[in-house]
């Protein structure tokens, strides 16, 4: 049992600026959480405890459905990413350090990196050591501060450079068990996110249908998500918008134009990158640009844009000729896996523009496309498209995404869209990143030979998830906590804090409620009943418990359900039974 007077609970009377949505208020007037910078938080002691409520009720559904615990630095050698799939891709958001102890910068070659996940780290942890079948069959999580250097962090705890995860990843020695333990984690993933008393829908997502990959998303349907899921609900089809739209989107450009694939295409007079950035954009050497393809009619063409994280804002000039390397639409689609009439696009960025200089286009499309981050992003992925020489942003009215009334691809009946927000995603990898020959994991088969193990990923935003509970779980008082993950599950509010019979039957409730399982807070702090009752709304424990004043004297207390509107009054004898 906690006392408020104790305690630190810095409630507020007004939102501070910062906050424009709902649940990034109420964190910061429910004393929850604090900004330090941003995309940065502290998470104050109420806040804390909500954060390691939703970890344990994670914790409990990955256990549940077997998979371990274990726990991976957050600061790692450059060189796990490096010899991986996507380093040029990922560089962008990942802060890059040098040596320890050194100023922080972002280096040239740097020695390590905060991880942003850890496909790169897990696989060679478990595959180094995992040697035969026997070993595989098995998911690791852990728990953890990822760091992203999110270009537009935005809504608190949402979109954060700094932001806790959980990060599950499964080692199967067949397609078919890899695709049970997938289905497994998805159904632990529904009870994780049912518990935490959320309404969420799973979708399919992007993944590139490359490898037999598949993937899906949590959403929590949100005005103040960053994603659009398209469903019906009669067929039952739910997808992001994205991937409605493509179908055939590749997560990773390494996936559908290798590198050595890439010289393939090599295409007399094709101009340089650097003439490109130079004639129709004037981009200064040291700035952060990105390069986008899009399939056309009959072409494969990039286009590159200023640094931006969304097609919307880039701001497109009007392109000098930015094909760089013609395709016949059927090579590409081959190439993608792609149905004709489709359009993928895909965007990869570069720091160093100088890296560029005299490398011919089809090198930097490599240098820059090589895991590629477009995939999941809004507004990316087109169809029909015909880039023409004058594209600008105004015209990218004409690309169009997956609309609302466009048919279900199930049913034919018409699809409707939804606004929401990521809060899980889980992703059928195969061999993606296991078949790597020095960081990879193999495992040797009954027969005796050697196979690259089948591997799944699963993320939580942990963060995201308390966020988008409140986000969802409010009213205009303030939180209306679910109970698993209530920072406490009852409050009693004492009136008359220090009077003896007042104090004495708070400390037998209290202990009541404890012994029944529950969590306790009591509000002893001597302030009129009005402030605290406003204060017990804003912080939105489920039960409360007022004891004083006159029904004291009637041997009654009242009990209140937060996401109830009645108060009860109750005899005490009542009120100890129906804690227990
Ligand atoms: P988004 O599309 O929102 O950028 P993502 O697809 O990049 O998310 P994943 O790589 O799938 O994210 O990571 C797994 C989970 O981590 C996401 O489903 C989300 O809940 C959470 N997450 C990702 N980025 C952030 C962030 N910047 N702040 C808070 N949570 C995040
Ligand atoms: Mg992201
Ligand atoms: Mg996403
Ligand atoms: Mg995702």
């Amino acid at each position: 049992m906690d006392y408020w007077s104790k305690h630190y609970i810095p409630t507020l009377k007004e939102s501070p600026a910062e906050a424009e949505i709902d649940s990034h208020k109420l964190l910061l007037r429910a004393g929850l959480v604090r900004k330090i910078g941003s995309g940065i938080y502290a998470f104050l002691p109420l806040g804390a405890k909500a954060l390691e409520n939703v970890k344990n009720v994670c914790r409990e559904e990955m256990d549940r459905a077997g998979a371990m615990e274990l726990l991976m630095p957050a600061v790692v050698p450059a060189e796990y990413w490096k010899a991986g799939p996507r380093w040029n891709a990922a560089r962008e958001i990942m802060y890059q350090v040098g040596s320890a102890g050194e100023k922080a910068e972002l280096p040239e070659d740097p020695q390590f990196v905060l991880g942003p996940t850890h496909e790169e780290i897990v696989t060679p942890l478990i595959g180094g050591e995992a040697t035969s079948y026997r070993d595989m069959g098995k998911t690791f999580y852990q728990v953890q501060t990822k760091f992203r250097n999110e270009i537009r962090p935005r809504y608190g705890l949402m979109r954060a450079r700094e932001f806790i995860m959980k990060d599950g990843y499964s080692f199967d020695a067949t397609d078919e068990e890899a695709t049970d333990t997938y289905k497994r984690m998805a159904g632990a993933y529904e009870k994780f996110f049912a518990r935490c008393g959320l309404k969420f829908i799973s979708v399919e997502a992007d993944t590139g249908v490359m490898g037999g990959a598949f993937s899906h998303e949590f959403m929590v349907p949100a005005e103040v998500g960053d994603d659009d899921v398209v469903y019906n609900i009669e067929s039952g089809y739910a997808a992001n918008v994205e991937k409605a739209t493509s179908g055939i989107i590749p997560t990773d450009f390494a996936d559908i134009a290798p590198a050595g694939e890439i010289e393939k295409f090599e295409t007399p007079g094709v101009k340089t990158i650097e003439k490109l950035a130079k004639e129709p954009f004037n981009i200064p050497a040291d700035q952060q640009f990105k390069t986008l393809l899009f399939v056309g009619d009959d072409k494969l063409f990039a286009v590159v844009v200023r640094g931006c994280d969304q097609v919307e804002e880039a701001k497109l000039a009007s392109l000098g000729y930015s094909l760089l390397r013609p395709a016949t639409v059927d090579e590409i689609f081959e190439a993608m896996g792609a149905y004709p009439g489709s359009l993928g696009a895909v965007k990869g960025t570069i720091k160093d523009r100088s890296k560029l200089d005299g490398v011919y286009a089809d090198e930097a499309v490599r240098l820059v496309g090589n895991g590629v981050t477009g995939a999941n992003e809004k507004a990316m992925h087109l169809k029909n498209v015909n880039v023409s020489r004058d594209l600008d942003i105004d015209k990218f009215g004409d690309f169009r995404k997956v609309q609302a009334g466009e048919p279900c691809p199930i049913s034919g009946q018409p699809l409707e869209i939804q606004r929401a927000i990521e809060v899980g995603h889980i992703f059928k990898l195969g061999t993606k990143y296991s078949e790597n020959t020095e960081y990879g994991a193999h495992y040797v088969d009954k027969d005796g030979n050697r196979q690259p193990a089948v591997m799944g990923c699963y993320g939580i935003g942990i963060s995201r998830t308390l966020q988008s509970i409140i986000e969802q779980c409010h009213d205009k008082n303030g939180i209306v906590w679910p109970w698993h993950v209530a920072p406490y599950q009852v409050l009693i509010i004492t009136l008359d804090p220090g009077m003896e019979e007042a104090d004495a039957l708070t400390a037998k409730l209290g202990a009541a409620a404890e012994a029944a399982g529950a969590t306790v807070l009591v509000d002893d702090r001597e302030e009129r009943p009005g402030f605290k009752f406003k204060d017990a709304d804003l912080i939105g424990i489920p039960l409360r418990i007022t004891i004083g004043g006159r029904g004291l004297k009637n041997g009654e207390v009242e009990m209140k359900w937060r996401d109830q509107g009645d108060m009860m009054k109750v005899s005490i004898a009542d009120a100890e039974s129906t804690l227990v």
